[in-house]
């Protein structure tokens, strides 16, 4: 048997002529760039993620970076920034001349550790930017008290994080500003790159509006040094197809989750942990075994696509050299890089798929 690690062409097959209807839309009312499929995404997502705005733009990445420059922050200011996440999360201080400094991740939930935060705060933190990783959301409550005790924002890198919930509150607006991604293989995805960026403050948006179409409010009148960052129509046009599917294909990770979850009873295989306060919505499963590379190779010996999601901690990345960090400052994240490997949970695996995938880690020796 063979289990895709990712199988876009799967998701797609079933939407197929839904999609081509919705392009050919597109095609006549000519919105490419913005439009009446921007528009609708916009508002809809919103509803979806249960948050009280949404502005569509070019990618999770300048979500981050629309944010930064809406916020003011600057060269001089600090950006707290978990040291193990997607690059990008770290590109939203670095893309506007801050300086990033690295926090370790809580063992249990991968996502940022509120435990020690406070000491890494000085006179120049701006902002703590927590990514809800895998779908787990992070610990947001003593995060948002300390950052209200010390006037900083709280911004939430929720890219792979669509519907997850916080202590029954979906997340993207529990903070200061939340970025989605919309990359094919997110939970929820489009056919190319896409971005939003939600919040509760009506003029952060208003600002991140005229900051994708080129600082302008109106027609060749630049308020602002802006960029040319809009979501573009097809790619709202194939969201707004799949947008109605994301409840159900949400809910059919989870259950394989649990399937995952109850059945994986290799001893030598460690199981992510559920957190207290929100299920995952498990945009990875990612377990953790002490030979990692050899459970990886033998998987893909038996047809099971498996990744490394991530090799590499921020902190030691070649990029971020002249910061200065070394090996053994963020033990958590150090370890996790080492041990971590994720298993297929795409929302289209069939249970036989799901069973096969158990049997063989059950299996490996
Ligand atoms: C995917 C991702 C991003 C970037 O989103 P793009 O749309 O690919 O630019 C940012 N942060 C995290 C945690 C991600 O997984």
């Amino acid at each position: 048997m063979k289990v895709p690690f990712i199988d876009l062409q799967r998701a797609h097959e079933p939407l197929r002529e839904e999609l081509l209807a919705a392009f050919a839309n597109t095609l006549d009312h000519g919105g490419f760039c913005l439009g009446p499929d921007v528009d609708a995404f916009e508002q809809g997502f919103a509803e979806v993620q249960e948050v009280a705005g949404c502005v569509g733009v070019g990618s999770g990445t300048e979500a981050l970076h629309l944010i930064a420059l809406a916020m003011g922050i600057g060269p001089g200011d600090e950006v707290i920034v978990p040291a193990f996440t997607f690059i990008a999360s770290a590109w939203f201080a670095q893309y506007v001349g801050a300086k990033i400094v690295f926090a370790d991740i809580n063992p249990q939930t991968f996502t940022l550790d509120p435990e020690g935060l406070e000491e890494l705060v000085t006179d120049k933190t701006k902002a703590i930017v927590v990514t809800h990783l895998f779908g787990q959301a992070a610990n947001m409550e003593p995060i948002l008290a300390l950052a209200a005790k010390r006037g900083i924002k709280v911004v939430e890198d929720a890219a792979q994080a669509h519907l997850a919930q916080y202590n029954g509150r979906t997340v993207g607006d529990i903070g200061d500003a939340g970025a989605f991604s919309f990359y094919p293989t997110k939970n929820l995805g489009g056919l190319g790159e896409g971005g939003a960026v939600t919040s509760r403050n009506a003029e952060l948006l208003e600002k991140i509006k005229v900051l994708r179409a080129h600082g302008s409010k109106e027609r060749y009148l630049n308020h602002f040094v802006g960029y040319n960052n809009r979501m573009e129509g097809l790619q709202a046009a194939s969201l707004n197809v799949k947008l109605p599917h994301l409840r159900g294909k949400t809910a059919r990770r989870q259950r394989i989750a649990r399937c995952y979850l109850g059945g994986i009873e290799n001893p030598s295989i460690s199981l992510p942990v559920p957190a207290r306060y929100g299920e995952s919505v498990y945009h990875m499963f990612t377990i953790r075994h002490a030979e990692r590379d050899r459970l990886k190779a033998y998987l893909a010996e038996e047809g099971i696509g498996s990744d490394i999601v991530y090799p590499h901690p921020l902190h030691l990345q070649p990029c971020f050299n002249f910061l200065g960090y070394k090996e053994g400052d963020f033990p958590v994240a150090e370890e996790l890089a080492k041990t971590c490997l994720s298993l297929p949970i795409v929302p289209e695996l069939t249970d036989e798929e799901v069973n096969y995938v158990i049997e063989k880690l059950n299996a490996f020796q």
